[in-house]
């Protein structure tokens, strides 16, 4: 009312007011969204353009990096060295960092404003066993071996998007932590973004991922998936003389036939995959135990609740028909359970969010077009819980992920690291130079 009264309609007057309102939203910015959205105007911050310009003479050590990276072991639940190497890699970019005890690593790079922190990071771990051959083999700008792209790429650009950070001097509005995390892929279960999530929930504003090759997708959609093993185990025999009792192995059998004979739906997309079956102790003996774990994935919570009560039903089923077929069932029964091993939720970016402004804006800077995904990564736990969250590749070219024969190509990675620095300054703002 007062503001009012003062701006009685003369132009003069009227004139006043608006430097007066420009002046109050100019001194509200840090504390809210930062101002510099655009990735055209940022770029024409000279510390900004600074770190864009590092990249391209420095792909030669961004490339080092990778394969040194990639060359140490991180399986699932052993990721320490490699977050060792990282935070080391952090420290002489001139950024503090510290391992938290889930065994994240973490670099900080403290903002004008030390309330609102925007995450940015690249998951360590890798889905391959321990004593798995992870000799990088360098052809040029293509390298091959396990773990390489996913996420030896990611690991790279994060420590990339430090060092260029660092080297211009560039001071965000909001502190920018760069973390490799643990946990991302299997059994992980995410552990290491549900712990930077559950510690930092209250001052966290984005997250930005960085997962495997490309500039070709943003994944703004949470893919929620549910991990599950059946187990069935009974007393166990010999293959000889207690042929005809019930054998776990065989209930497995029967019961993931029926299940993989499951219909599903094409759209909402769901989809499962029996990824790991294990069980009995010697070829001449009735096993005591069977063990199957699964993955479903589906674009609709309905479909998942439904797939895993189709899993349950047939595993009991499994045990049932092979009971009855069994010869002699007074040597015991059959016992079975199925156990969650994890699940992602679900969850999606909103279409006019600030984080998926930036990402246009960094790409119509780059001059890179790419398209909406959903997908399961570490954007899930952020997102589901109403946390701005993206998930991007972080250039050059990759496949085979998951894989012996996985690959990555450097060759134009300089436009996937200016694409994740500017998404990334888009939400962390940068500070006025006068308060570096
Ligand atoms: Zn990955």
């Amino acid at each position: 009312m007062s503001r009012q009264r003062a701006c009685k309609p003369t132009v003069k007057r009227a004139f006043v007011c608006v430097i007066l309102l420009a002046m109050l939203v100019r001194s509200a910015a840090p504390s809210h969204a930062p101002r510099q959205a655009q990735g055209s105007r940022l770029s024409d911050d000279v510390r900004v353009r600074a770190a864009l310009d590092w990249f391209t003479p420095n792909i030669s050590w961004v490339n080092d990096q990778q394969a040194r990276i990639t060359e140490i072991p991180a399986p699932a639940f052993q990721e320490a060295q490699r977050a060792a190497a990282v935070k080391e890699l952090l420290a002489e970019s001139g950024l503090p960092a510290h391992i938290d005890k889930t065994g994240n690593v973490i670099g900080e790079l403290r903002g004008v404003n030390e309330k609102e922190i925007v995450v940015i990071a690249a998951h360590l771990d890798t889905v391959f066993p321990p004593g798995t051959d992870v000799n990088v083999h360098r052809d040029g700008s293509r390298m091959t071996a396990p773990g390489i792209s996913d996420n030896g790429s990611g690991v790279a650009a994060l420590l990339a998007l430090a060092r260029a950070v660092q080297f211009a001097h560039l001071k965000p509005q909001r502190t920018v932590l760069f973390v490799g995390d643990v946990g991302e892929e299997g059994e992980g279960n995410l552990r290491g973004m549900r712990a930077i999530v559950d510690t930092y929930r209250t001052k966290l504003k984005a997250v930005v991922v960085l997962d495997g090759s490309g500039t070709d997708h943003v994944t703004t959609k949470a893919l929620a998936s549910r991990r599950l093993e059946a187990l069935i185990s009974g007393p166990g025999g010999h293959s000889w003389s207690d042929f005809g009792m019930p054998n776990p192995i065989n209930a497995l059998v029967r019961g993931s036939v029926r299940f993989i004979n499951t219909k599903v739906p094409a759209s909402p997309r769901t989809t499962f995959n029996l990824g790991q079956i294990e069980g009995g102790t010697s070829v001449n003996s009735v096993p005591y135990e069977a063990r199957l774990k699964v993955d479903i994935r589906s674009e609709s919570e309905d479909e998942l609740t439904r797939l895993e009560s189709a899993l349950r039903e047939c595993i009991a089923a499994g045990v049932r028909d092979e009971m009855d077929s069994a010869r002699d069932r007074s040597k015991g029964k059959l016992e079975w359970k199925v156990e969650p091993l994890g699940s992602r939720p679900g969850g999606e970016l909103a279409s006019d969010s600030p984080l998926l402004a930036a990402l246009r804006a960094a790409d119509e800077f780059v001059g890179n077009q790419s398209r909406i995904e959903r997908s399961s990564t570490d954007a899930n736990i952020p997102l589901s819980q109403g946390i701005d969250a993206i998930s991007i590749g972080a250039g050059g070219s990759g496949g085979g992920a998951h894989s012996l024969q996985e690959w990555y190509d450097s060759a134009g990675r300089e436009a996937g690291l200016k694409r994740a620095l500017l998404t990334l300054l888009g939400v962390s703002g940068v500070a006025e130079e006068k308060s570096r």
